[in-house]
């Protein structure tokens, strides 16, 4: 009886592993398409500064729109594409993509806004990365400064040599450089000092506490005080309510991001943030040009 239990069980389980890696080659296919059939798209969540309460940069998130499943989450198919390689191709698409959109809201007179994109590590390993990103910028027209690349820690600390040599040329070409996630990896203080990063953002697990949690205050009070002694700018991500919003800018938190202060959103809905009729949840900047 116990045998044939077992026995069940394993059927049971290679069918539903069967079914996983069946339902996975099935999602690598459609990735593959994905580009040519124009299912993928951003949206931008904006980026505001915690003192004057203006929109300064927008974060470009992707997503798919699956003809089956709906709106997959990269959280689900980004992981995919690193596996296969088509994060490469995607990549490109999104970098050329936020370019040009940001170009377009130059181009409209709006003020400057800068975009980031996020780079997976098998990019940035990638050798022709510093040539993507300089035909890229030069076909759209987008200013180098406009440009922010979101990196991890991880990233960093993959190979320090190759790394080294990338951020150098990032570098050369102008473009704004920061770390995601901050605090959730492996981070080595010392190099925070050697590679030329602007901007840390701090990991929005830090965030979700505030402000009741003292430990995470704690580590946010000192991941600012930190950044600014090495005249980097940091950015609160997951910001979602007016209460963390008043901590982080007590703390002296340049850039907040988050529900609170908009979801990511399609390009229309940030042009209308832009411009002097922007308000936080309906609150104009006050008049000495605080938030709050
Ligand atoms: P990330 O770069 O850390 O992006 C921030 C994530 O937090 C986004 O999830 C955003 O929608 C979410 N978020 C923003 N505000 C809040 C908030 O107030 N509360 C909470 N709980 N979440 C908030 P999303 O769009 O699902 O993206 C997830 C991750 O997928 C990103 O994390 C990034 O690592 C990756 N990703 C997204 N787009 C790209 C891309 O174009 N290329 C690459 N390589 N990775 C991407
Ligand atoms: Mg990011
Ligand atoms: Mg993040
Ligand atoms: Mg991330």
């Amino acid at each position: 009886h116990a045998k044939n239990c077992g026995k069940n069980n394993a059927k049971l389980y290679s069918s539903s592993l069967t079914m996983q890696i069946m339902s996975h080659v099935k999602l690598e296919v459609g990735l593959r398409k994905a580009l040519q059939n124009n299912e993928l798209y951003l949206l931008y969540q904006p980026q505001i500064d915690v003192s004057s309460a203006q929109v300064v940069g927008v974060e470009a998130l992707v997503r798919w729109r699956h003809p089956e499943r709906g709106i997959i989450s990269p959280t689900e198919f980004i992981p995919l594409a690193e596996e296969t390689g088509l994060i490469v191709p995607i990549g490109e698409w999104v970098l050329r993509t936020a370019c040009r959109q940001a170009m377009a809201w130059q181009a409209a007179g709006k003020q400057p806004v800068r975009v980031a994109v996020n780079l997976s590590a098998k990019q940035f390993k990638d050798e022709n990365l510093t040539q993507i990103v300089l035909s890229t910028l030069h076909d759209t027209g987008l200013p180098a400064e406009l440009l922010e690349l979101e990196l991890t820690e991880g990233t960093l600390m993959d190979d320090a040599r190759a790394t080294m040599v990338t951020l150098e040329q990032l570098r050369g070409i102008g473009v704004y450089l920061s770390i995601d996630d901050f605090g959730t990896g492996y981070s080595s203080m010392n190099y925070l000092k050697r590679f030329d990063v602007r901007a840390l953002k701090i990991d929005k697990s830090f965030i979700s506490g505030l402000p009741q949690d003292s430990e995470n205050a704690a580590i946010t009070r000192a991941i600012i005080a930190m950044a600014h002694g090495l005249k980097m700018a940091v950015v609160a991500e997951g910001v979602e309510t007016g209460a963390q919003l008043l901590l982080l800018e007590q703390f002296g938190c340049d850039l907040a991001q988050g529900y609170y202060l908009g979801h990511p959103s399609p390009p229309e809905s940030i042009d209308l943030m832009l411009g002097n009729q922007f308000t936080i949840n309906g609150l104009a900047p006050s008049d000495d040009g605080h938030a709050i």
